[in-house]
């Protein structure tokens, strides 16, 4: 991706045309950066990260300044499939074989952490963003299911964490009303949201704990020192601390960064309000969904009786055209009763993956920081890493450091050459998804 990721698909200034903006809460615009400001810490991103960073640091006394380049919630927090998932994307059994059982164990307990806070933060602050509880892990392959056992049973006696079953075939069709999946796990613990009202809310929070959020501000550059200096075209920050919450949207404002994280376009629609009994036909439950196919499905209800369906990435820097015409022949492959369902809404966003699917927690001097790269478990550990992010800035390093001791490295063929050779890699494996 060029240095325009900005600004390659969607209007400057403006949430993109979801059914997200058009069912969003009521929320003011924030000014734009104009002239000189000196605060504690700067913050670049107004996402899921940088706004927990943002409201937590707030709370513990310092002064804070946030510069988002649109609006709040215009990034990938805005636009997401609302799934607030436990663990990150990798399963225990794998991470307890790359990094050991303690640093596994570590590593759940905070993904646990993460959807309570989200939990809590939602309680706290009144945040009105329909969290409903329980997320479907579906099987597209017979071969799977065993594995989807063991799972819940490890995590059942080994994490002693309950709230998740195993679904066999019978137990699965119940909850879910498609003919394409064989088993799966139910996960009560995990929940789904309204992505863009809760990011908005936590905007809210922030401003009220004492923070100044500018929108329509986008950073141009930065110069690092004892003093920070973050520049935009009308003004600039001088702060002690710099936090770089930009995730997939990074480009080249940290090229370390950038060649260890990856911008990918996914893409979601929703179709029209769908009739109850309808929706007794598709997830009876309301639980959200997501399959195991390499390229995710992933769907669920909204509140006002959508089909919210996402899946599909594109392979270029650009979202195509016609998005339902990537998207709906697979809703349709997974819930062909939908076929005469009008598509209402249809758009894409850019998330960040790394080369090992797990997140980018790093200290680039020692007052600047920056996390990204959740690889789609963003909801959770984002809202997280903002309060990790308050407490390496307050001084406490420990829980900060089990993520930045995750081991990461760049993509092949650094920022001019990874996204050729992510293209080969993803179409391979999309190509066996099909297979
Ligand atoms: C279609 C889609 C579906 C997804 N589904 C899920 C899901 O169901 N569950 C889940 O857990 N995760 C999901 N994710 C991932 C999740 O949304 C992200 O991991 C999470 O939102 C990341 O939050 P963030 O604050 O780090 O980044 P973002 O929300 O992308 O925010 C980054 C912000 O930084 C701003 N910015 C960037 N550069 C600059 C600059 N130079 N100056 C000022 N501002 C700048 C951008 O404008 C943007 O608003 C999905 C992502 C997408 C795109």
């Amino acid at each position: 991706m060029s240095a325009s990721v900005l600004y390659a698909n969607d209007q400057p200034g403006q949430h993109p045309a979801s059914w997200y903006a058009a069912s969003a809460n009521s929320f003011p615009a924030f000014p734009s950066l104009a002239g000189k400001a000196t605060t504690d810490v700067c913050i670049v991103g107004g996402g899921y990260t940088g706004l927990s960073a943002a409201l937590h640091l707030a709370e513990a006394g310092y002064r804070v300044v946030l510069l988002e380049a649109h609006r709040v919630g215009w990034g990938a927090s805005g636009r997401n499939g609302g799934q607030v998932g436990t663990g990150l994307n990798k399963d225990q059994a794998e991470l307890e074989s790359m990094l050991g059982k303690i640093q596994a164990r570590a590593l759940w307990d905070l993904s646990l952490e993460a959807v309570q806070l989200c939990k809590d933060l939602i309680h706290k602050h009144k945040i009105q963003c329909d969290l409903q509880a329980g997320i479907i892990h579906a099987d597209h392959r017979q071969r799977f299911v065993k594995g989807s056992r063991e799972f819940a049973e490890k995590l059942q006696r080994d994490y002693a964490y309950q709230a998740i079953r195993f679904l066999d075939q019978a137990a699965l069709q119940q909850e879910l009303h498609s003919p394409i999946y064989y088993g799966g796990v139910l996960n009560l613990g995990a929940a789904h949201l309204h992505p863009l009202n809760y990011a908005l809310g936590l905007a809210q929070a922030a401003q009220q704990a004492g923070a100044t959020i500018y929108e329509r501000s986008p950073v141009l550059s930065y110069r690092a020192g004892s003093q920070v200096e973050v520049s935009t075209a009308c003004g600039k920050v001088t702060a002690s601390y710099l936090i770089l919450a930009c995730n997939g949207y990074l480009d080249n404002l940290e090229p370390k960064v950038a060649a260890r994280v990856m911008p990918i376009n996914n893409y979601i629609v929703a179709t029209e309000p769908l009739s109850l009994a309808q929706v007794q036909e598709l997830i009876p439950n309301r639980y959200a969904v997501a399959d195991s196919a390499f390229v995710v499905n992933y769907f669920r209800l909204s509140a006002d009786n959508r089909l919210l369906f996402g899946g599909g990435e594109s392979y270029s820097f650009k979202f195509p055209q016609d998005i339902p015409a990537l998207v709906r022949p697979r809703m349709l492959s997974v819930f062909p009763q939908l076929a005469d369902a009008q598509i209402d809404y249809a758009w894409g966003g850019t998330l960040a993956v790394t080369a090992n699917r797990l997140p980018y927690f790093t200290r680039l001097q020692p007052n600047v920081f920056s996390v990204s790269g959740y690889s789609g478990h963003g909801v959770a550990l984002a809202t997280l890493a903002g309060k990790l992010l308050s407490e390496v800035v307050s001084g406490t390093a420990e829980r900060f450091d089990v993520m930045t001791r995750l081991p990461n490295w760049p993509f092949p063929g650094g920022t001019l050459f990874r996204w050729p050779l992510l293209v080969t890699a993803m179409l391979y494996y999309s190509l066996r998804d099909k297979l």
